[in-house]
């Protein structure tokens, strides 16, 4: 019996020095477990994450122990009383070809509903991405440009579909013709081969009225492009970074990765977008200095000729508090 194990771990690019089939005895099976052999294994970007050591949403990959992923697979013994033998069942499974997985941690999938692969994309973990990410993050509304990076991929191409199902126009990014021709079919309304094409300028030229969702499933300089054509209220769904997952160091995982991992919500705004609430922001500050909960601080320049360097000195550091310009007395 052969089994997945990671060997070494990668600092960038995985390759067979750090994953390894390896010869392995079939597990034994305790009560409550269930030896089951995969039919179909999912590998997932989210994955290489696992492979470092690093603190995050999910624990790290043991080495020298098999990796694990989504898979759906067929029961070969039961030791939980609602398994059988030849059970389809689908969950977190090692690589293996077969392996031992508490009954609990499997969920039982009707093969008569229809094919079985769907359970691991556009029924299972992807396609809820693309569908939580899209309408609750994304808040998409007809007749806005939504624009998808990884388009083709397993949570972009249903990204793509949902977005055209709100009635969005619909900008897709990928990597090859072959992708690009896929996204056509699906219903994108413009595309972008961002190994081919100078993505700035197409994004500029294809989002005439700008971006306002962007769901990125890369990150790096695709993002980059995007982040100077968003809309007033764009909602960016921040769901991958693959551009940097194999990146070490000061290239590695920019911004984009700690908030994935933090689940954190960035949100750009202008003081502006709360005129209606100006009078009473005024109610609140005014009483809270009156009661001297609030104080401040100047620093006052005096001169007309002066101003200048008193804003210069914005950018050195010079003024504590408030820096003004004392220009003439009442
Ligand atoms: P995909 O099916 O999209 O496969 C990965 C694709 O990413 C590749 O086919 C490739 O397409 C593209 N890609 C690879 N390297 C780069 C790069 N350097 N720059 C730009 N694109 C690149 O994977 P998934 O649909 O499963 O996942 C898509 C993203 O969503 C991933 O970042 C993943 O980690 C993330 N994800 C996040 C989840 C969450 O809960 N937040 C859940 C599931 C996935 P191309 O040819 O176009 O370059």
């Amino acid at each position: 019996m052969k089994e997945i194990h990671l060997v070494k771990r990668p600092e960038t690019t995985p390759t067979n020095e750090h994953i390894q089939l390896v010869d392995a005895e079939t597990p034994e099976q305790s009560e409550g477990e269930v030896l089951v052999k995969p039919l179909y294994i999912s590998v997932d970007p989210y994955m290489r994450g696992r492979m470092s050591n690093t603190k995050s949403y999910i624990a790290p990959f043991e080495l020298n122990k098999p990796l694990e992923g989504g898979a759906v697979a067929q029961v070969v013994e039961s030791s939980h009383e609602d398994l059988a033998q030849g059970d389809i069942v689908t969950g977190m499974i090692p690589w293996a070809e077969q392996a031992v997985v508490p009954g609990d941690s499997v969920r039982k999938i009707d093969p008569s509903l229809g094919p079985l692969s769907p359970t691991l994309h556009v029924l299972g973990m992807p396609g809820l991405t693309a569908y939580f990410g899209l309408t609750d993050i994304g808040q998409p509304k007809e007749g806005e440009t939504v624009v998808v990076s990884g388009a083709a991929g397993a949570v972009g191409s249903t990204v793509v579909q949902i977005a055209k199902i709100y009635g969005c126009r619909v900008v897709g990014i990928a990597g090859t013709e072959e992708k690009i021709d896929f996204l056509k079919e699906l219903g994108a309304d413009a595309t972008i081969n961002y190994k081919t094409e100078n993505v700035k300028e197409a994004l500029k030229e294809k989002c005439s009225e700008g971006v306002d969702v962007y769901f990125d499933n890369v990150g790096g300089d695709i993002s980059d492009a995007v982040y100077p054509l968003l809309n007033k209220f764009a909602r960016i769904i921040q769901c991958g970074a693959i551009a940097s997952y194999n990146k070490p160091g000061d290239q590695g995982p920019r911004m984009q990765m700690h908030l994935i991992k933090s689940s954190a919500l960035m949100k750009g705004f202008t003081v502006g977008d709360y005129q209606e609430r100006f009078g009473e922001g005024l109610k609140r500050l005014s009483t809270w200095l009156q009661e001297e909960k609030l104080t401040y601080k100047e620093t006052v320049t005096e001169g007309f000729e002066n101003v200048p360097d008193a804003f210069f000195g914005l950018f050195k550091g010079e003024n504590i508090g408030k820096q003004l310009v004392k220009v003439a007395d009442p």
